[in-house]
């Protein structure tokens, strides 16, 4: 007998609800998807245990006929689908008539729904792909979905699970997702019998309200029609663009999707007010359906544009519009000089190239080593003390070199007094081969950053009680990261406690920090971790990450002597003196 076999038909059911299925907050998905295609006017999302032992989803929307719920567990049955032509111009989100067969196929599924024609509802109950119940049942028009156990008969999966916590972020960012595209439809989310969110039905202006956070009056409305792509949006005014990445949607025809190149589109628009910060948007796109292909893939949230360059030109064009600027130039920031920065603004859409964002290492080498582009650095033959170890490859650690070095320059400074600050930016101290250049900022940075990892090992640090305590609000993804790193953030002196669904309270701060200002450092914390921790290998990494970023000196800080001397010193004894924990160069030397 030969070996190859053909796969049982329970096998390929498995490995394709596998490819639809990959968490929890995919059956969310899909689930809330189905009740926005059903026409829902209200959607209501319940999890227990992340996901993991319960996700139910109900709905006002249309519901099914018995005959329907019967077929819509069965692989590739849709109503979404009538002829091959569909394909090309689909309005639903749904299409591929999967979700619900993958869904029975790895868990316990029971369906309740009801149509409008029908007096009675209709009851089926999957198990492991298996009709195991079909029978009716009394209930109001709608349909509710309610997942038990899922990956029950593939532990393997089940065992990929994170934390509760985390796949309840998952779900969060889900939800939130879908409510930036679907403002007439309101959402809500229990977690644990906690509710998480909840949006009513309103209008674009009322959700991006909700979701952008905004204060009033800090969000431009903008809508701009082009050859067939039509563009609402509203965008955060300059003023309130923030050092870490704002809120940031686009929604196609419904559709939420995440693209490159068309959120660089947005920045692009501000031209040069944004300098080092991020916009929150929301930017609504709707185009001739034949122009879109989001067959991509199952599950991800990609889109493919028959031409893509120009959509980013109408969204550049409408953000521009909503800023009020000139029509005819846009200036790329890095401003180095105004003739070779400008570009015409028909096609400066994708020529603009994508500013870095600040932790760009070699963006800061360059800031260093040109500071004004006259001289010649090979001249100079400077040597960035940064990664640049033996083989050329960062090594995690001390590295010899570094370190003696480190230890070379502590020995200089001890018997050179001088120190200079320049620009409030960086410090310059004679050593004896010649002078070394300190960035204040992502030297103290450094300091933090493993001030924050020692931190983490240590018995209690010193904390300051707040006289007032500090009451923030904060939307539901971050309220997740921040109970998810509460107990972290307690061991560097956060003591935060919940609130109310939306509210946190904030009792103490770490002894050191003294510009505290109205808490704003700690909801920057929180936005910067979201970031952090899509990037670093621990949250531990991630909160230190965070926490260095917004707890540490600036540039344009002027710095007395001794904070200077101090510095320097603190710098040289950290594990890692030449590089911050972006991987930006810290000290440049000048032999
Ligand atoms: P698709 O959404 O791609 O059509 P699904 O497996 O998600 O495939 O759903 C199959 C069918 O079940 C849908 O086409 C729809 O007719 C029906 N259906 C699923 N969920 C709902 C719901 N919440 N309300 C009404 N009909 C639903
Ligand atoms: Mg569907």
């Amino acid at each position: 007998m030969g070996k190859i076999q053909v796969l049982s038909e329970n096998i390929i059911h498995k490995i394709a609800a596998g490819e639809v299925i990959e968490r929890p907050s995919s059956v969310v998905k899909e689930l809330v998807e189905n009740s926005i295609d059903a026409q829902a006017k209200r959607v209501s999302v319940e999890v227990k245990a992340g996901g993991r032992q319960d996700i139910i989803v109900a709905d006002d929307g249309i519901g099914m006929s018995f005959d329907d719920a019967l077929l819509s567990v069965k692989r590739h049955s849709t109503s979404k689908m009538k002829s091959p032509s569909d394909l090309f111009s689909v309005s639903t989100l749904g299409f591929r008539g999967e979700a619900l067969a993958s869904i029975g196929a790895v868990s316990r599924m029971t369906i309740e729904t009801r149509s409008a024609e029908d007096n009675e509802g209709t009851r089926i109950v999957v198990e492991g792909g298996i009709e195991r119940e079909k029978g009716s049942v009394a209930r109001a028009v709608g349909t509710t979905i309610s997942v038990r156990n899922i990956f029950f008969n593939t532990p393997a999966r089940r065992k990929f699970l994170r934390h509760m916590e985390t796949e309840n972020r998952y779900i969060t960012q889900n939800l939130v997702q879908l409510s930036a595209a679907h403002p007439d439809v309101g959402f809500e989310l229990i977690h644990q019998d906690r509710n998480i969110l909840d949006f009513l039905p309103g209008s674009r202006f009322e959700r991006a309200r909700e979701l952008l956070e905004s204060e009033p009056d800090s969000l431009l409305e903008t809508s701009l029609a082009d050859e067939g792509i039509e563009v609402d949006a509203f965008v955060s005014v300059p003023a309130q663009c923030r050092r870490s990445r704002g809120k940031q949607f686009v929604v196609v025809r419904g559709r939420p999707i995440f693209s490159r190149g068309l959120n660089q589109a947005v920045y692009n628009g501000y031209g040069g007010l944004l300098v080092d910060r991020h916009p929150s948007f929301i930017v609504w796109l709707d185009l001739d359906p034949r122009k879109i292909d989001v067959n991509v893939h199952p599950t991800k949230r990609e889109v493919r544009f028959a031409d893509e360059r120009r959509v980013a030109g109408v969204i550049q064009a409408a953000v521009r519009q909503a800023l009020d600027m000139p029509e005819m130039e846009v200036f790329n920031y890095t401003k180095s000089s105004e003739k070779e920065t400008t570009l015409k603004f028909s096609d400066g859409a994708n020529e603009n190239k994508p500013q870095s964002r600040t932790y760009s290492s070699e963006a800061n080498a360059l800031e260093f080593n040109l500071s004004d582009g006259s001289v010649d650095h090979s001249q100079l033959s400077l040597s960035l003390l940064a990664p640049s170890v033996p083989g050329g490859e960062k090594v995690p650690g001390e590295s010899p070199v570094s370190d003696s070095l480190g230890k070379e320059i502590l020995g200089d400074i001890e018997t050179s007094p001088a120190i200079w600050q320049v620009h409030n930016k960086y410090i310059i101290v004679p050593i004896k081969e010649g002078i070394i250049i300190v960035d204040q900022h992502v030297a103290h940075e450094r300091i933090r950053y493993e001030e924050a990892l020692d931190n983490f090992e240590a018995e209690g640090v010193g904390v300051q009680q707040l006289l007032l305590p500090l009451t923030l609000n904060l939307n539901p993804v971050e309220m997740e990261v921040v109970r998810e790193a509460s107990d972290l953030f307690s061991q560097l002196g956060f003591n935060v406690r919940e609130f109310g669904p939306a509210t946190v309270i904030v009792e103490s701060i770490p002894v050191e920090l003294k510009n505290w200002g109205e808490g704003e450092i700690f909801h920057k914390m929180v936005n910067e971790l979201l970031e952090e921790k899509e990037i670093r290998n621990t949250l531990q990494e991630a909160v230190a990450a965070s926490y260095a970023c917004h707890t540490s000196i600036r540039a344009g800080e002027n710095l007395k002597r001794d904070d200077m001397q101090v510095l320097i010193k603190r710098l040289l004894g950290a594990r890692e003196p030449f590089v911050c924990p972006h991987g930006r160069p810290i000290i440049v030397k000048i032999p």
